[in-house]
């Protein structure tokens, strides 16, 4: 008998217990909070017309973007989160494996180990 909240996968919709779901940040598109710019305007300013024009350059200083991300946390199942995030394991795995490879080999070699570098850069 469990008390825990059942959670909503954002990503394939399962619903399963809170331990069993992984919290995952999550860039969303929060939309056009304004209208941005028209394609008609855009179409305007590359034929010369003045006022499209002043819309655009107002468009392109202004602070913030109407397209802008933000992060919000959502709940996935553990199929989805994994899936969600192989890539950035694999770029861990691979620069570990670019910087151990030439440090064996230099240690194989020399038998320099790169924990004497290590204590070598600190001096
Ligand atoms: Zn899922």
């Amino acid at each position: 008998m469990s008390n825990y909240a059942k959670k909503t996968c954002n990503i394939c919709g399962m619903r399963d217990e809170q331990p069993y779901m992984h919290r995952v940040q999550k860039q969303v598109n929060s939309g056009s909070s304004n209208t941005g710019l028209a394609k008609r305007t855009m179409l305007g300013a590359a034929f010369g017309n003045e006022k499209s024009q002043k819309a655009v350059g107002k468009w392109a200083l202004s602070p913030s973007k109407r397209n802008y991300k933000r992060t919000r946390e959502v709940w996935m199942c553990g199929k989805c989160a994994g899936a969600n995030t192989p890539s950035e394991g694999s770029v861990m795995f691979g620069l570990c494996v670019i910087v151990s490879v030439p440090l064996g080999i230099l240690y194989w070699l020399t038998g320099i180990s790169p924990f004497d570098i290590i204590e070598w850069f600190r001096g």
